[in-house]
């Protein structure tokens, strides 16, 4: 669960979800199908007794004829040829449902017939007569194939008595198979059902439709079933893969000998996925409904986390990718509504907004601070750090373009007397005036700065000996031109001397450029100030450097 994706646990929770559906579907498909099983076997037991009943009035209507004519048998004992004469118009009457008609002796000598016979026939082994004569009862036989008629049929035996009581012959039918299978014909049996009788051996005698495999004559030929069936008088069961399918059975039995046997059983089947087949369509139809919403909701959930989650998170990431990179302008643009994920989106651009201003805010601290660094906080001007950081850069410009740099070193005369006459501050007032002063006559690519107490350096880029010399010339004038007052005391005449240095005639590096202006610094205060010098030495390697500049 832990390593799932998101959308991995939407889908289990879906499947999960589906699960207490196809629970119910499955359980009410299993409850119709018992209410369908249920229904079936309450039919087919309903239609199963209708045929047994149905056999055994068939039956009764026998005995019932039986019964007349064996008074009359008994009156023509002795009478052959009445007795033959007597049966055999019995038998015209019932040649539909009879074979033939006969009376055996007590030892089972056929004594009297309605067909004609030759020699000695015995019925003495049939258990009609065995059965007749033991209990003294209507009985009936098993399937045989006639001895008279060599025709198939059951015979009923009926006991035929003398005036004391005695069972003096015994009377039989035999009786036609086709009465069992219009029985069977006629019986509404459901699609794909059928039904057999069964004589006391499980020997088929009736069958409707007819089958190869179930044979009239012939054992029914599926053991199971047929053990299943002989187990009571009546009953229900089912058996699996009886002809080609599972069916359901019901039997019963029909009539009862005097000796508690049943004589005569009719079986009734149907194959049960008939039974079961408005159930499976049932269920099939739920089944294919539920899996169809599951469908839609899988679908739904693997949409629904693209749409409102994969996407959203992309968006994050990528905008937190981003931002992490630097890049604080970076915005996630999700509609701030309501749900969790522009929440999200909402904040991480807040976030994203505070951080760009406090990187805005940061740069113009570290902008000042770098601004502070390298500038003179009384002046105004460049100090000594910045010009020291500086000048090698331009220098090497100058190199690549060869074109001379100036530097003039400025001091101002006598200072010191300022500050005695009138004061510190005072003093300051002057370096400030005098910047002001030096930052007024400077083109854009010039730079002045304090290079210490009072005393300046200007570097000129592109500037040669002579317009150097110009422009100290002009400074010292200015300086010479002030007249500063210090609350409202004037502070009098001021001079200034200049030294002046030119790379790469005088100097071949910023150190030998700046230690040049003011070797000449120092000979114009010798000199007696308030004047201009060049520097005079030439340094070994100018020839090498750069060409002679004019
Ligand atoms: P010189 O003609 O030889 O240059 O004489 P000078 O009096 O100007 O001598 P120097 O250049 O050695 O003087 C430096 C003096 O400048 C020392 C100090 O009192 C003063 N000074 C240095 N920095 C400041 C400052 O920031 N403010 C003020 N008011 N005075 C300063
Ligand atoms: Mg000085
Ligand atoms: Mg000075």
């Amino acid at each position: 669960m832990k390593n799932l994706s998101t959308r991995s646990r939407l889908i289990l929770l879906v499947v999960v979800s589906a699960l207490p559906a196809l629970g119910l579907t499955a359980y009410s498909a299993f409850e119709e199908r018992s209410v369908a099983r249920n229904n079936a076997r309450a039919d087919l037991v309903r239609l199963t007794k209708l045929a047994a009943r149905e056999q055994e009035q068939i039956i009764e209507g026998v005995r019932q004829s039986m019964l007349a004519s064996a008074q009359v048998l008994a009156l023509l004992k002795g009478d052959r040829a009445g007795c033959n004469r007597y049966l055999a118009g019995l038998l015209a009457q019932n040649s539909n449902r009879y074979h033939t008609m006969g009376v055996y002796d007590v030892d089972g000598e056929l004594v009297c017939s309605a067909v004609p016979w030759k020699g000695r026939i015995s019925g003495a082994d049939r258990g009609y007569f065995r059965r007749t004569k033991e209990t003294g009862a209507f009985a009936i036989g098993e399937y045989q194939t006639g001895r008279l008629t060599g025709r198939e049929a059951v015979n009923f035996g009926f006991p035929v008595r003398d005036a004391a009581g005695k069972i003096a012959a015994v009377a039989f039918i035999g009786f036609d198979l086709d009465s069992f299978n219009r029985v069977a014909a006629t019986t509404p049996l459901p699609k794909d059902g059928n039904i057999t009788v069964l004589d006391r051996n499980g020997v088929v005698i009736g069958r409707h439709p007819e089958t190869a495999a179930v044979r009239t004559g012939e054992k029914l030929p599926n053991a199971r079933v047929l053990e299943a069936t002989f187990s009571a008088r009546s009953g229900v069961f089912e058996r699996e893969r009886v002809d080609r399918a599972d069916r359901l059975f019901v039997y019963e039995g029909v009539a009862r000998d005097t000796d508690g046997s049943t004589p005569i059983r009719v079986l009734v089947s149907l194959p049960l996925d008939l039974i079961f087949a408005e159930a499976n369509r049932t269920l099939a139809r739920t089944l294919a409904g539920i899996a169809a919403a599951t469908l839609l909701l899988l679908l739904g959930a693997w949409f629904g986390t693209e749409f409102f989650v994969y996407r959203n998170i992309r968006t994050l990431v990528e905008t937190a990718r981003r931002v992490r990179a630097g890049d604080f302008s970076v915005r996630t643009r999700m509609r701030y509504e309501n749900d969790e994920f522009n929440q999200v989106g909402r904040a991480f651009d807040e976030m994203a907004e505070t951080l760009q201003q406090r990187e805005q805010e940061l740069k113009k601290v570290m902008h000042d601070l770098k601004e502070q660094a390298i500038t003179d906080s009384l002046t105004g001007l460049y100090n000594l750090r910045y010009l020291r950081e500086l000048l090698p850069r331009e220098l090497a410009r100058a190199q690549r373009n060869r074109s001379p740099v100036a530097a003039i070193m400025i001091d101002i005369d006598y200072f010191k007397r300022i500050n005695d006459t009138f004061g510190h501050d005072a003093g300051n007032l002057v370096l400030r005036e005098l910047s002001a002063l030096l930052k007024g006559s400077l083109r854009a690519s010039d730079i002045a700065c304090r290079y210490g107490g009072e005393e300046f350096t200007l570097i000129l880029p592109d500037v040669p000996l002579e317009g150097a010399l110009q422009k100290a010339e002009a400074i010292r004038l200015a300086v010479k031109g002030l007249a500063l007052d210090y609350n409202g005391e004037p502070l009098g005449a001021f001079s200034a001397s200049l030294g002046v240095a030119i790379f790469p005639q005088h100097a071949g590096d910023a150190n030998a450029l700046l230690v040049r202006a003011d070797e000449a610094l120092y000979r114009a205060k010798g000199a007696g100030r308030d004047r201009v010098v060049a520097s005079e030495v030439v340094p070994a390697q100018r020839g090498r450097l750069v060409p002679q500049v004019p």
